[in-house]
C-alpha cells in the first residue's frame, strides 16, 4: 500500500492518478553510476515514490564531486558513493528499498547486476561506458534513459529495444574516445538527471509521451531545448545484430 498523505501532491490535478503513483511504488529501477547525474535521478525517484532503487558505483566520495553531486554530503568524503547515496535516500524517504553494488561494471560481471529490473537509468560519465551499457540493455532487452552532459550542454533520450533505435543509432560509437575533462555544471546535470527521472516515471506509469526515438537537447547558456527525432539504423551494429 502506498502512503496517500506523502504522494498526494503527485495526485492532485494534472498530475497522476492513483494507480500510477501504486505502478511507481511496485517498480524497480537500476541506476547505474552514483554521481552527478545519479545523484538528481536518485533523489528525484526517491521523492516520485519509486519502491525500489538499485545503484552501483565502484566510486568513493571526493571534495570535488561536490560542485554537482547534491546527494553526497560533505561529512561522507572518503565513503563509497552507493553507501552515501543510500544514506540520503533512506533519511529522506524510508519507503524506498535500496539495494546497492560498490562495483564498476564491464561486460564479465554486469549479468547478476542487471536481474529483477527492466529499466536501466544511464548516470555514466563517460561515453565509453554509456555505449557499453548500450550494448548490454539492448541485448537484455532492457529500457536504457540514456542521459549526458558536457559543460553547459545535455541530452536525454529513452531507448526501448526492439521498438526504437540505441544509442550507437544516434551517434556512431567513435573509435577512439574524446578523454578531455569538460566541465560539469550543477543546474546543468541537475536538469538533465531531473528530466531522466521523468522518463523514467512515465516509462512505468504509461503516463505520457517518453522520448522515443527523440533526443531532447538542452543548451544551458541559450535557455533552449530542442527536440530531435532519429530512427533506427537498419545497418546498426548493435541493435540490428542484436534483435533479429
Ligand atoms: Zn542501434
Amino acid at each position: 500500500m502506498i502512503n496517500i498523505l506523502r504522494y498526494e501532491k503527485n495526485m492532485e490535478k494534472d498530475g497522476i492518478t492513483q494507480e500510477a503513483q501504486e505502478k511507481l511504488f511496485n517498480s524497480r529501477v537500476l541506476v547505474m553510476g552514483a554521481g552527478g547525474l545519479g545523484s538528481g535521478v536518485i533523489m528525484n525517484l526517491a521523492a516520485l515514490g519509486v519502491g525500489q532503487i538499485k545503484i552501483i558505483d565502484g566510486d568513493i566520495v571526493e571534495e570535488s564531486n561536490l560542485n554537482r553531486q547534491i546527494i553526497h554530503k560533505y561529512k561522507n568524503i572518503g565513503r563509497a558513493k552507493v553507501i552515501s547515496a543510500k544514506d540520503w535516500v533512506q533519511e529522506f524517504n524510508p519507503d524506498v528499498k535500496v539495494e546497492l553494488d560498490k562495483i564498476k561494471i564491464n561486460e564479465l560481471n554486469y549479468f547478476n547486476i542487471i536481474q529483477g529490473y527492466d529499466i536501466i537509468v544511464d548516470c555514466f560519465d563517460s561515453y565509453e561506458d554509456k555505449y557499453m551499457l548500450n550494448e548490454i540493455a539492448v541485448r537484455h532487452k532492457k529500457v536504457l534513459i540514456h542521459g549526458a552532459i558536457q559543460g553547459f550542454r545535455g541530452q536525454v533520450t529513452t531507448i526501448v529495444p526492439v521498438k526504437t533505435g540505441c544509442l550507437s543509432c544516434v551517434m556512431q560509437k567513435p573509435r577512439n574516445f574524446d578523454k578531455e575533462n569538460y566541465a560539469s555544471i550543477s543546474p546543468v546535470v541537475n536538469t538533465i538527471s531531473s528530466l531522466q527521472a521523468l522518463e523514467a516515471m512515465k516509462v512505468i506509469t504509461g503516463e505520457g509521451e517518453p522520448l522515443l526515438n527523440k533526443i531532447l537537447i538542452f543548451d544551458g547558456l541559450k535557455s533552449e531545448f530542442k527536440v530531435l527525432n532519429y530512427a533506427k539504423n537498419i545497418a546498426c551494429e548493435v541493435c540490428s545484430v542484436n534483435e533479429i
